[in-house]
């Protein structure tokens, strides 16, 4: 059982892990670079849209429900403004053709082994899961009056079917706000300081020491390459371009290709949407929009071991493409800003105990690797860092 815990990092998974070990009242001391809300962050810029996606560890789905079991209640208390819950829908296309009653069966979860076999998360009655065909979700729209793109085209463009679910959408700047708070006004021994760069985990080891600690939760992502030299771990890049939801202008409404879809658009509302299939999108191009908060984050590519820092132009032009397809009148609104970061990519997230480097009174407990679904499983990690940090040795 630790006593104090240094934990360094402060992107989400370190800072809910500080979280998690205050409320169980372990004093925590946090160390990191830059601060938590500095844009810099991974956990900063990311849309922060609650689906598994480029994170392979069989804890997945666990850790993304017991997630989903946290923010759930903040998104549906319509007061609180750090998760909002919203419609989402992935466009998809089968080879095999669309077959209206295998999309639908429930016995689709229990798994075909066909290709396009449903996740297991799919199956939370809270998310609402349905698989249907575009048909199917012009009739449904006309109950939901979602912002989409036009469903005529999408068909045009070989999209059959459609994932259609309702996810919260994390107000990331805001919870890692919320979270440094809660951290700052614990009344235990809680110390937060940035401007600390460790060149290794032996150096991480010695400050413990220093501090008076005698656990380390090492959060660092992407940076453990490096002070773990963990040649597991790798970036992989996404580019975003930012619109001011308020002021963004959409595409008039495609009343003429899809009438059931007509609606003035003062009653439409937002949607996410999601496209990883050619032609829109692909797995290293995926062609997507979340709506966060005050923000529609337009996206995006998925480049494992590219790690230029800056946007380049021809990403810029293929993001004003995505806008357009997705409904943004990209001549109308100009993007308020752009964003590129790294994603900490592991085949398996370490979420483990060091038995190698944990004695003599000092324990280590790794937390990083969780790809692009950090946002979605960051809850479910921490607690089980924070329980092998309080595990007996
Ligand atoms: C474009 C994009 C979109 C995304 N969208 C989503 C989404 O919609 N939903 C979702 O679930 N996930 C999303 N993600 C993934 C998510 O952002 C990450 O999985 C998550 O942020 C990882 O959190 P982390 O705390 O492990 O890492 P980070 O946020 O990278 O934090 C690591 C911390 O370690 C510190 N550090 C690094 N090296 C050292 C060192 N040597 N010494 C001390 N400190 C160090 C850093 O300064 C930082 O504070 C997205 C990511 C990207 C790039």
């Amino acid at each position: 059982m630790a006593s104090r815990v240094l934990v360094v990092g402060s992107g989400v998974l370190g800072l809910r892990t500080a979280v998690e070990l205050t409320r169980r009242r372990i004093p925590v001391v946090l160390r990191s670079p830059v601060h938590p809300l500095h844009p810099s962050n991974c956990s900063q810029g990311a849309g922060g849209l609650w689906m598994p996606f480029h994170c392979d560890d069989p804890r997945t789905d666990r850790w993304a429900i017991e997630t989903l079991d946290e923010i759930y209640p903040f998104a549906v208390d319509e007061e609180n403004l750090l998760v909002r819950l919203q419609y989402a829908l992935s466009f998809k296309r089968t080879h095999e053709g669309p077959d209206t009653e295998d999309f639908l069966a429930k016995d689709y979860h229990k798994g075909t082994g066909g290709k396009s076999q449903l996740p297991s998360w799919s199956t939370d009655d809270r998310l609402k899961f349905q698989n249907m065909t575009l048909e199917q979700v012009a009739w449904q729209n006309i109950v939901y009056k979602l912002k989409l793109p036009s469903l005529s085209i999408a068909q045009g463009a070989g999209y059959n079917h459609a994932w259609f679910f309702e996810t919260p959408i994390i107000d990331c700047p805001k919870m890692m706000e919320s979270m440094l708070e809660e951290v700052d006004m614990d009344p235990n021994d809680v110390n937060v300081e940035t401007g600390v760069y460790y060149e290794s985990i032996h150096q991480v080891l010695e400050e413990a020491k220093s501090l008076n600690c005698d656990a380390v939760v090492n959060c660092t992502g992407l940076g453990a390459s490096k002070i773990c030299q963990d040649s597991e771990i790798i970036g992989g890049r996404g580019v975003l371009l930012l619109y001011d939801r308020e002021t963004c202008v959409r595409l008039p409404h495609p009343k003429a290709e899809d009438p059931l879809l007509a609606a003035p658009p003062e009653q439409l509302h937002d949607a996410c949407i999601m496209v990883e299939s050619s032609p829109w999108g692909s797995d290293e191009y995926p062609c997507y929009m979340i709506v966060r908060g005050d923000t529609i984050v337009v996206g995006g590519t998925y480049l494992e071991g590219d790690d230029e820092p800056a946007m380049r132009p021809e990403e810029r032009k293929r993001l004003l493409e995505n806008a357009r397809i997705l409904g943004v009148d990209t001549e109308a609104s100009k993007p308020k800003g752009e964003w590129v970061g790294h994603r900490p990519y592991r085949p398996v997230t370490r979420c483990e105990l060091d038995s190698e480097v944990s004695n003599n009174g000092l324990k280590l407990v790794h937390c990083y690797g969780t790809g692009g679904s950090g946002w979605t499983v960051y809850a479910g990690v921490a607690k089980d860092a924070t329980d092998l940090i309080l595990a007996p040795m």
